[in-house]
């Protein structure tokens, strides 16, 4: 049962309470930052410190899994309200799946949330008086496994998150490369097969319709409906519904010797090691960092993927080898990637609330003097 409630008006009242009685901010206490991931139909919120430790998440779902931005940007203010009353935020950052503009300030297009040139960091911004980045969640992702996770001390750092599609994200001497217009790193659509399968992009052969958790959830779904006996443990596993084979049965599957299912992550994997074979001809990065739902497969997928990446290298036996290795955050690496983005403003913006203390407590003195 969903209770309602006049929601706009309880967080509009909230709003003003807060902005009548701002947090005192105590002397000395930590920069924390909040990080959010924005997903389909949920937010995610998670307050974190300088080492990248999550102190405190909260996680909801839009109301009536509404995705106008409207919507998710109250669902948003929030959550961040809700910490706000037991932590001292400075700054917010923001992952969002889609095309963010080289100024971090609006999203340009989310396919999955239906968003065109939504100013997502000046509304947040202005409603939260706090400082706001937006971020790409997969650039938010690599900027976590850089500073906390499986790509520290790495220069150049290449990302691959396998989740319904492919992200992407790259660093070099830890600058986010975001490209001229800030929507680099869409390696999901690159073409690896001419006239291969249909991608919702609108073309064809897109690396993402051949290496990603939904490229694994329709081969193993189309087994399954065409009755084959290698997927009958998959649906009995199911419930007897193919619509409800997914990526983390599979690969619960393999995990236990499933032979068909070991070899259709293997069939994910080669095509990993495909794309990225030609991400290192393009790119040349020391490391490749795999994260996404699809990396729980772990070595199941990227042994496959090493070993396909290996044969289709330029100048391979020639050259130093890039590694290839799974994310360590998991699904917090957004979250915790957007907060960490968002310390350097937090740092300025405690500056100028000390700043504006001083001058107030000098008039003050001077009233009183
Ligand atoms: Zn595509």
């Amino acid at each position: 049962m969903t209770e309602r409630r006049p929601r706009g008006l309880t967080l509009a009242l909230r709003e003003q309470a807060a902005a009548r009685n701002p947090r005192p901010y105590r002397a000395g206490s930590p920069l924390l930052t909040v990080g959010v991931d924005i997903g389909g139909t949920k937010v995610a919120a998670g307050v974190v410190d300088r080492d990248g430790h999550v102190l405190e998440e909260t996680r909801r779902e839009t109301p009536d899994k509404s995705k106008s931005p409207q919507v998710v940007e109250d669902t948003i203010v929030e959550a961040v309200l809700d910490l706000s009353e037991r932590h001292d935020i400075y700054a917010v950052g923001v992952g969002a799946a889609g095309f963010v503009d080289v100024t971090r300030s609006s999203v340009l297009f989310a396919p999955h949330l239906s968003w065109r040139h939504e100013p997502l960091r000046d509304a947040i911004s202005r409603r939260l008086r706090l400082p706001v980045v937006v971020e790409n969640d997969a650039n938010a992702a690599v900027w976590a496994e850089w500073r906390f996770g499986a790509g520290r001390e790495e220069t150049h750092l290449v990302c691959v998150n396998l989740g319904t599609g492919i992200g992407g994200a790259m660093l070099v001497n830890g600058a986010l490369q975001r490209g001229r217009f800030g929507v680099a790193g869409e390696f999901g659509h690159m073409q690896v097969v001419p006239d291969g399968r249909r991608c919702e992009c609108g073309n064809r052969g897109c690396w993402e319709q051949y290496a990603s958790g939904n490229a694994l959830v329709r081969e193993a779904r189309e087994l399954a409906a065409a009755d084959s006996p290698v997927a009958h443990r998959w649906l009995e596993r199911a419930g007897g519904d193919v619509q409800r084979i997914n990526g983390p049965l599979i690969t619960e599957l393999a995990q236990e010797g499933d032979d068909a299912a070991v070899e259709l992550i293997g069939d994910v994997g080669r095509w990993l090691g495909v794309g990225i074979a030609n991400l290192a001809a393009a790119f040349d990065p020391g490391t490749f960092v795999i994260g996404g739902g699809l990396s729980d497969a772990d070595e199941l997928l990227l042994a496959p993927a090493r070993e396909a990446f290996q044969r289709q290298l330029t100048g391979r036996r020639h050259r130093p080898e890039a590694a290839i290795v799974r994310a360590r955050l998991g699904n917090t690496a957004g979250l915790v990637g957007a907060a960490d983005l968002a310390r350097p403003f937090a740092r300025r913006f405690r500056r100028a609330r000390a700043r504006a203390r001083d001058r107030r407590e000098r008039l003050l003195q001077g009233r009183d003097a």
